[in-house]
């Protein structure tokens, strides 16, 4: 059979299952990685995260060619024309059968299942794997059948549907010898959509209206890219792992594993995340060693909020999942929103932690919360704004994540908690940054004040007043809540 595998956010080789089987099912195999710009744009993704994809992109197809799979390339501008797109390729590559794994935001899904039904047409099996979730979404349901809709009885199910199974990565796919192989398939090929596209095993180093930024040895903000430096990675932190439930809330120390750039890429697995983490804890998926156990659970959240996106498209609309809050006369001034996303709110935590996501695209979980709920509680500005600006500036923006931590701290999702959490930005930046040590890195303007006077400095030349009075904040976020009906 001759098969080609649709690379999307799963750039790695090693136990990929769309890889693997069409592995050990044709004699011929290719990949194709189709870029769509205009759609990416529209998701809000950004320039690091597209760049860290194309970076990853270029290793992926290094390390396919040692196992003599030709990697092509096409650019088109949406999804609408993919279908299209893959069917002339199909034809004109006379591919049998195609392989990809599955994607769950609405978009990806419609698209998947058009190019589904224009293959069917032509005779072309195609095949979706699940393989982003450690189960399919759909899978993990409660005894009446409904899907969960909290964290903690998810987790728990799900648990219990792994627990008795191990957590397997899937072999190496096998290396094809190349004279049944690459010698038999074309350079290139002229494809006829919106205008002459072309079909490359050329990379580019430039897409349309992006600006990568990838650097000669394919990092991007600083980040390694590629599989090879995501096993790097997970292995550096099996090394601290029992350290986690304890130091992960602190921002100035380097304690989370910062795997979810290579997560959300697809450069590792999250069955290979699961099984370094049970091989430690004498494959306990609780209890046992807690900072083991505590950062299981973290991967459970990826899988819990990945899974909500099938049982509600909603979500993938801009709407909230509780669906009172519908309600909310969020505020829209452009203004104010600009200081909270350049990180001049003369908070200094909130100001350290925008300032982290704009100059190296990561932001430490603690203070993804804080900055959150400073905007969309205090500020009661919609928190969509601040999904999106987090989109647009995150390496490691998935969808689903980002999505799901912007509902759980805007009280719009699935938080099990009363609607009136609101983090405080003082206390939580005197537990979390007690010296003062992350913010003077960030915020060079206030370094020389004392650890006490650094979490709410007085008024100081050249660092602004904070922009929003923050009690009153929060209590008209409550009062608006309380309003709901
Ligand atoms: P670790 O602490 O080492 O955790 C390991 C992995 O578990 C992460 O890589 C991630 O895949 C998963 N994980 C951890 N915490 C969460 C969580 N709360 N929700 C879902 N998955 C989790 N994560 C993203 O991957 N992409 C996003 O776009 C994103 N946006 C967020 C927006 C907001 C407002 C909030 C509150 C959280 C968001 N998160 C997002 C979740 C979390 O902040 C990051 O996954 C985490 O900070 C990544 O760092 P790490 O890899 O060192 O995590």
């Amino acid at each position: 059979q001759r098969g080609l595998v649709w690379f999307r956010s799963d750039l790695r080789i090693q136990d990929n299952s769309a890889l693997y089987h069409a592995s050990t099912r044709c004699e011929q195999l290719a990949a194709i990685f189709i870029a769509c710009p205009e759609t990416w744009k529209n998701h809000d993704e950004g320039d690091a995260l597209v760049s860290f994809r194309m970076a990853c992109l270029q290793k992926l197809q290094g390390q396919l060619q040692t196992r003599n799979i030709p990697l092509y390339f096409l650019e088109v501008p949406e999804f609408s024309l993919v279908p299209e797109a893959l069917q002339q390729i199909i034809q004109r590559l006379k591919v049998e059968a195609l392989f990809a794994n599955a994607e769950y935001p609405l978009n990806e899904l419609r698209r998947d299942n058009a190019v589904r039904e224009k293959l069917l047409e032509h005779n072309v099996s195609v095949e979706y794997y699940s393989d982003r979730t450690l189960l399919p979404p759909g899978a993990v349901r409660a005894a009446s059948g409904d899907p969960y809709k909290v964290f903690t009885p998810f987790k728990r199910a799900l648990i219990q549907l792994c627990a008795g199974s191990q957590v397997k990565p899937l072999p190496t796919p096998r290396k094809i010898p190349p004279s049944t192989n690459s010698e038999h398939w074309p350079k290139w090929l002229a494809v006829d959509v919106k205008g002459n596209r072309k079909l490359t095993q050329k990379i580019p180093s430039q897409l349309l209206g992006y600006s990568l930024n990838i650097d000669g040895s394919g990092r991007v903000k600083g980040w390694e890219s590629g599989e090879q430096a995501a096993q790097k990675r997970l292995k550096a932190f099996a090394e601290i792992i029992d350290q986690y439930q304890a130091e992960r809330d602190f921002p100035a120390k380097d304690s989370t594993s910062r795997l979810s750039p290579y997560l959300n890429s697809g450069a590792i697995s999250i069955r290979q995340c699961v099984k370094m983490a049970l091989s430690q804890n004498k494959g306990l998926w609780q209890g046992g060693d807690e900072g083991i156990a505590c950062w299981i659970s973290e991967l459970i959240w990826r899988e819990f909020y990945t899974h909500l996106l099938t049982d509600f498209p909603r979500l993938s609309m801009g709407r909230p999942f509780k669906e009172e809050t519908e309600q909310i006369p969020w505020r829209y001034d452009e203004g104010l929103f600009s200081l909270w996303a350049s990180g001049e709110t003369g908070v200094p935590i909130v100001d350290a932690a925008m300032r982290q996501l704009n100059e190296t695209g990561w932001m430490h979980n603690r203070l993804r919360m804080i900055v959150a709920s400073f905007l969309s509680k205090n500020m009661l500005i919609d928190w969509r704004w601040g999904e999106r600006y987090f989109m647009q500036h995150l390496i490691d923006g998935d969808f689903a994540s980002n999505n799901g931590g912007w509902q759980w701290t805007a009280s719009t999702g699935t938080d099990a908690a009363p609607y009136f959490r609101v983090f405080n930005p003082y206390s939580q930046s005197q537990k979390f940054d007690p010296n003062g040590e992350f913010i003077r890195h960030y915020v060079p303007e206030i370094s020389s004040l004392s650890n006490k006077e650094i979490h709410e400095p007085p008024m100081i030349e050249g660092y602004p007043q904070v922009i929003c009075d923050v009690s009153a904040g929060r209590k008209r976020a409550i009062e608006v809540f309380a309003n709901l009906k």
